[in-house]
């Protein structure tokens, strides 16, 4: 059975105990915080990039490759982290892997910085947690896909194409490279790292975010409905983490430039646009957070996924979130201790509620408009968005608001559906109503 045969049957078989392992289970150090420990005071250049991949190529769990060369010459170079065991095997012997690519856009540099503390930490961890975690998990990293943007501190490439437009064509080196890369590693998922610019006109980037596939009748269902609960683990895990973060969904409709939807809508992989807010109050360590938490979250997702039909459910593969207070006072490392779950006395349930508070059913709109719901009582933890049936977006914190750009859709009537969802995605209350897009009303 190939790889994904293998995530699509496996995925038949979940069941909820397996989504609740990482709570159920017993709790590991707080793996975030040791990674986030490794960056340094200052992001890599290009020149102490290539430094460190040398340094890093001579640890037996690491794997260097030069995948390609820049129109000026400089390598792009793919790491992978695994057992050390597995050093000397090709891609497809590897267990199954998670492929990352980082710095698309030379200026953007949380990514790399995550990619290579994630390289550091699982090349010299003696973490009994994290080991497992490379016996069931390879991760390849290409931690800086644009050398020439991160050269000449430009988003572009030295050909002055934005990479992350040029996923249609593949025209240039460094996209070609890294397709060429993934085909041979065939990864279970793809996470593109960006960053978010500090001042942006666009409603959706005012804070972190997740992209990702959504439901559409032309995308394999095994590989949205993986991309959504996906999603729902990655929200959980920001939640608890402090992290503010948006979570959105393409359909098919969408244009095939961009990474993560080159590897999701044309070659059937799940993909994830990873996107840290910079400006002031978002710091290095909170960016690289981000990504890192992020990444060990939908590893521990694969993990699960491909083995647990023949694994104990409470597989340990996630760290304890640190609380809210210990999150402030920096990253901090709990005890490795196993810790029970707490027994929890029952509580009644508050009875739920759900209201559409923005727009007035039937309003005609144009432009940026808030979709805004108002819910009350137990029993939910996630707030979805969908437009005509197709889901748009998914958010933890209220006021749950989408906001949606008429200019994405042509003038006529909508059927806007909020919903809320348990804890692996189940609609448990939903609310709908019809809007009418008159772009006409843009701008006024
Ligand atoms: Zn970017």
């Amino acid at each position: 059975m190939t790889r994904r045969g293998a995530l699509k049957a496996s995925w038949l078989v979940l069941g909820l105990t397996v989504w609740l392992s990482g709570a159920t289970g017993v709790c590991a150090a707080d793996i975030v915080g040791d990674i986030v420990a490794l960056q340094p005071l200052q992001p890599h250049t290009y020149v102490e990039f290539i430094s460190v991949a040398r340094e890093l190529a001579g640890c037996d769990r690491i794997t260097a490759e030069r995948i390609g060369y820049t129109d000026k010459g400089r390598a792009v170079v793919l790491l992978a982290v695994h057992a050390a065991e597995h050093r000397a095997l090709p891609p497809s012997e590897h267990p199954p892997c998670l492929f990352i690519i980082a710095r698309q856009h030379g200026t953007e540099t949380a990514g790399t910085e995550a990619a290579l503390a994630l390289l550091r930490y699982f090349a010299t961890t003696r973490d009994e947690v994290s080991l497992r975690i490379l016996q069931q998990l390879t991760i390849v990293m290409v931690p800086m896909a644009n050398p020439d943007g991160v050269a000449a501190s430009t988003r572009r490439n030295s050909a002055n194409v934005d990479l992350n437009r040029n996923w249609d064509t593949l025209s240039q080196p460094e996209t070609r490279a890294i397709a060429e890369a993934v085909a041979r590693w065939q990864p279970l998922a793809v996470i593109d790292m960006h960053e978010l610019p500090a001042t942006s006109s666009k409603a959706a980037f005012t804070q972190n975010f997740v992209q990702t596939i959504g439901y559409d009748q032309t995308v394999p269902q095994w590989v949205s409905a993986d991309c959504h609960i996906c999603t729902l683990r990655i929200a959980d895990w920001m939640r608890r983490y402090d992290l503010p973060a948006n979570f959105y969904y393409d359909q098919s409709n969408r244009a095939k430039t961009l990474c993560h939807r080159y590897f999701g809508l044309v070659c059937g992989i799940p993909a994830f646009l990873f996107e840290s807010k910079t400006g002031p109050g978002h710091g290095l360590d909170e960016r690289v957070a981000f990504h890192v938490l992020g990444t060990l979250v939908l590893g521990n997702h694969l993990i699960h996924s491909y083995y647990d039909k023949d694994r104990p459910t409470e597989t340990p593969v996630m760290a304890a979130a640190p609380s809210p207070a210990q999150r402030t006072a920096g990253y901090t490392t709990p005890a490795s201790s196993a810790v029970q779950p707490p027994h929890e006395t029952p509580v009644p349930a508050t009875p739920l509620e759900l209201h559409i508070l923005k727009p007035a059913d039937g309003a005609t709109v144009g432009g940026m408009v808030r979709i805004v719901a108002q819910a009350t009582g137990d029993g939910f933890s996630y707030v979805t968005f969908s437009i005509d049936g197709a889901l748009k977006a998914m958010t933890t914190a209220a006021p749950y608001t989408y906001i949606l750009d008429s200019e994405d859709y042509a003038d006529g009537e909508y059927r806007v559906e909020v919903a809320l969802c348990g804890d692996v995605g189940q609609p448990v209350l939903s609310k709908a109503c019809v809007l009418t897009v008159n772009n006409s009303l843009r701008g006024r």
